[in-house]
This record gives structure tokens, C-alpha cells and sequence, in this order.
């Protein structure tokens, strides 16, 4: 049975977050100039009435009857409560005060990032980081006085799972990836010529539309634009935004956005119609999240097979391919080259530059590292995991915005997602034979199927922990993605 007054309850504050969804979409995309502040000023109105109905009495009512009676309510329902008080939980010891001013604190600090990162000033940031992580250890306290800090945290981005946990899938995939790179770097470096050119937007644009449509994407459900920064955004299942950005002399840029985002807006649009309106039209985590953008960016997208009965299109719309084989597309896009910046990383080394972040977050709330140490410990670490060693703050560690909002915890859900996704391969592979096999026969329908039937139209059900344990039959385990790098890393550079 369903509980109506929370549906009701529910629907209207979706409604409010489906305002805010277009209205933040609208901010980045398509806006005049001018009509920031009112954007601005509408979201937080809006922001705030949602926090209000987040932990106001009329809903503690709802959970605590739904959870108390004996009346046998339905799986939205149960579901629905499970995450409500989850979030209840988050901010109902909070005082309202230590509440404002955290929000002010984030917003500054991510100003004041900005401009240190511009100007190369680690010293100018340092105070923010500090006071920073003494305000996320309070709220932590507020949150869960009796779990560890940095679990606490992490809890907002993936529910479940804790810091130990993590850390032993991380120093496995660490142990495994380190000797892998350092044998590739050994290798004759190749030089891809064939990548170099002048891309017009017009083309590239094409290009991600061709894309969209191969992989799946429903154009009925969501739309294309462009933004600075790629992202997805938008209301499940039924209207789904994703943007890229154009690159001149990279066309590879926004191929890749265009996948990653592509995947994350199917696993949106896959979520089942019955959960319209509730807080289970989500996905189920940021790492399970990440896992499906990953999937289509890396397993899929940067797999030979992928390619294989679309290059001839790819090239025809990406005309200064035209000279280049699929052979040397497929080595350039699998090029694997220790590098500094997180972002422009590949498919492998990207991995450490998560698992660095993650063991240096957790060290600072653990009081094994203080703030003053981070650069330095910032610079060791890049030279043990990769050999590489940043020399300016810019490069290091003021190249990402995750601290400056206060998002500890939040690194660990990329790294999570590879491993999530090489799982989900696996099991995928036991049932409907190899991956590979079905994209050279151009059957992606069938791998999406599969995603769709175990982890999409789930929406936010079920936790990660919980969707692995179903699908793939096992815990979480970073062996299938330790055995898929070094296949596929050891045949490309014949080790
Ligand atoms: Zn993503």
C-alpha cells in the first residue's frame, strides 16, 4: 500500500527541485548575462523551502508512521523513507547557525580557491582548507557522533561504505597499477599525428549528435548543449541534460565528455517511470553513478571493437581523421602517460591521481596530516605514484574545486566507479557472452539492456553495496578491474 499524504508530500518537493534543476541548467547554458542574479536569488528561495520540507515535523510525522505501522506499505514507499530519513538524518542536529555559516564558508573559500589557484597562492588558501576541515569535522560530529569523521563524510557521497573499506580496494588497485604504468613508461613513446587539426564546432557537434544516437541516448528525454565545463543535470527519467564543451584543435575533448555524459544521462533515463516523483528517481550513488559514465566513456568508448563498425562514419563527419587508421585512433585514445592534471588524465593513471586524493582527505581528518603538510605530502605522493612532480600550486594541489566546497569524501566515488564498472562488465560478459564480441556486431542495444534490467531502472532503491551484491553475485572487489587493465594494458603495449 502507498502512503498518500507522502506521495503528496513528495511530489511537491520534487516539483521544487525540477525548477531548480532548469533554472541551475539554465545558469550555465543559455542564459543573457544579465539574468544571473535573478537565476541566482530564485534558487535560493527555492533551496531553502526545500531544506525547510527536508526536516520539517510534518515529514518526521510521515517516517515515523510509515516506520511504526503495522500496515505492509509498498517498495517506493519503504524506499522512499529509508532515503528521507537517511537525509533527515544528515542535518537534524545541525544548529542553524553552524548551518549558515558553514554554506557562507564553502561559498568563500571557493572564491578565495580561485583566485589563489590563478595566482598560484597556496599560502593564501591554506587558512580556508584549515578552517574547512575543522567546520566538516563539527558537522561530522552533528551528523553521526559515534562514527569515525572521515566515514561520516563519506556517507554523504556513497552511503555505506566506509574509509577501511576503501582503502584496501585502493591499495590493491595501487599495488597493481603502479608496476603496470612504470612498464609502460619504459616503452618508446608514440607520437599520434594524426590527432592534430582544426575541428570547427559545427563538426564536432555532429559528431556528438552521431554519438548520442549510437550509444543510446533518448533524444525524446534529453537534450544537448554546450557549457564550460561538461555536465548532466536535469529531472529522471523523462528530461535528462547533458552539455560538452568544443575544443579547436581537439576533437577528442568532447568525444569523450560526450560518452561519459551520455552514460551518465542513460542510466538516468533508463530509471524506472514508476519512481516519477519520488526521491528514488536518482541514481542509487555518486559511485554507481560514475560507474555507468565510466562504462560508456572507457570500457566501451575506448574499446577497438566500439569503434570498429562506426570509424568509417566517425571519419567521414571528423574529416581530418580521414588519413588516420582505426588502429592508430584506437592506440591514441589509449595512450597512457603519467601527467599532472586529474582531469586530462587517461583511462589508467587517472586512478592514482584519485587514490592520492583519497589517502591524503582521510589522513587530514584522521590527525595523521595537518594542512600546513598537505603541499608537501601532495608533491611526495605524485612522485611516488607517478613519478611526476607538479611545479606550481596550479598543477598541484590547488588544481581541483572538490575542498574548496567543503566536498570531502566526494574523490573516492570516481575511483569507486571503475571498480563498480569492471564488476558489472564481468558479470555482463558471464551472461551474454564478450563485450567486445557484441559492440564489433553492433549490438550495444544488448549491453544497455543488461545495465538497464540491473542497475538503471532501479533508480535509488538500492544502495551500491546492494546492486553489486545482485547483479554480480559477489562484494565489492577491485580484481576485475585490476585483470581488465592489465589485458587490455599489456596487449597495446606488448609487455
Ligand atoms: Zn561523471
Amino acid at each position: 500500500m502507498e502512503h498518500k499524504a507522502l506521495k503528496d508530500y513528495m511530489r511537491k518537493m520534487n516539483d521544487f527541485e525540477h525548477a531548480m534543476t532548469l533554472i541551475g541548467w539554465d545558469l550555465k547554458t543559455g542564459m543573457p548575462p544579465r539574468g544571473a542574479d535573478g537565476h541566482i536569488s530564485a534558487l535560493t528561495t527555492l533551496s531553502s523551502e526545500i531544506f525547510r520540507m527536508t526536516t520539517s515535523e510534518e515529514l518526521k510525522g510521515y517516517i515515523e508512521e510509515v516506520k511504526a505501522s503495522k500496515t505492509i506499505y509498498d517498495e517506493i514507499t519503504i524506499g522512499s523513507v529509508r532515503k528521507l530519513e537517511r537525509n533527515y538524518e544528515q542535518i537534524k542536529n545541525m544548529p542553524e547557525k553552524f548551518y549558515v555559516d558553514y554554506v557562507e564558508l564553502t561559498a568563500k573559500a571557493e572564491h578565495v580557491w580561485e583566485a589563489a589557484k590563478q595566482n598560484n597562492d597556496w599560502k593564501g588558501f591554506e587558512p580556508y582548507l584549515e578552517e574547512l576541515v575543522k567546520m566538516s569535522e563539527e558537522r561530522a560530529y552533528y551528523i553521526n557522533p559515534q562514527k569515525p569523521v572521515y566515514d561520516v563524510l563519506l556517507d554523504e557521497y556513497e552511503p555505506g561504505m566506509t574509509g577501511n573499506e576503501i582503502d584496501t580496494l585502493f591499495t590493491t588497485l595501487k599495488n597493481s597499477i603502479v608496476p603496470l604504468v612504470e612498464a609502460i613508461k619504459e616503452q618508446k613513446r608514440e607520437e599520434y599525428r594524426g590527432f592534430k587539426g582544426t575541428f570547427s564546432k559545427e563538426m564536432q557537434k555532429e559528431a556528438a549528435e552521431y554519438l548520442l544516437d549510437y550509444i543510446g541516448f533518448n533524444k525524446l528525454a534529453g537534450r544537448l548543449d554546450e557549457s564550460e565545463h561538461p555536465f548532466t543535470t536535469g529531472k529522471a527519467p523523462d528530461d535528462v541534460r547533458i552539455t560538452t564543451h568544443y575544443i579547436e584543435e581537439d576533437a577528442m575533448s568532447s568525444i569523450f565528455s560526450v560518452l561519459h555524459e551520455g552514460g551518465h544521462a542513460i542510466y538516468e533515463q533508463n530509471i524506472h517511470p514508476r519512481f516519477k516523483g519520488t526521491v528514488l528517481a536518482d541514481g542509487s550513488s555518486m559511485g554507481i553513478h560514475e560507474s555507468q559514465s565510466r562504462f560508456y566513456e572507457n570500457i566501451i568508448g575506448r574499446n577497438k571493437a566500439f569503434w570498429l563498425p562506426i570509424y568509417k562514419d566517425l571519419q567521414g563527419i571528423i574529416t581530418p581523421y580521414k588519413n588516420m587508421s582505426l588502429e592508430e585512433f584506437y592506440r591514441g585514445i589509449n595512450k597512457v602517460e603519467p601527467s599532472l592534471i586529474r582531469v586530462e588524465a587517461d583511462e589508467l593513471t587517472y586512478n592514482l591521481h584519485i587514490i592520492l586524493r583519497f589517502e591524503l582527505e582521510r589522513e587530514l581528518f584522521t590527525g595523521q596530516l595537518a594542512v600546513k603538510d598537505l603541499r608537501e605530502a601532495w608533491q611526495d605522493k605524485m612522485k611516488k605514484y607517478l613519478g611526476v612532480v607538479p611545479q606550481t600550486d596550479a598543477e598541484g594541489v590547488l588544481q581541483d574545486v572538490h575542498w574548496a566546497g567543503g566536498c570531502f569524501g566526494y574523490f573516492p566515488t570516481y575511483a569507486l566507479g571503475n571498480i563498480y564498472g569492471a564488476q558489472f562488465k564481468k558479470a555482463l560478459e558471464k551472461e551474454k557472452g564478450d563485450i567486445s564480441t557484441l559492440l564489433m556486431e553492433g549490438k550495444i542495444g544488448e549491453i544497455t539492456a543488461w545495465l538497464k534490467e540491473h542497475i538503471h531502472q532501479c533508480g535509488s532503491l538500492k544502495l551500491s553495496q546492494e546492486i553489486i551484491a545482485e547483479s554480480c553475485g559477489t562484494g565489492v572487489n577491485a580484481a576485475p578491474l585490476i585483470e581488465y587493465y592489465h589485458q587490455k594494458y599489456r596487449a597495446l603495449y606488448n609487455l
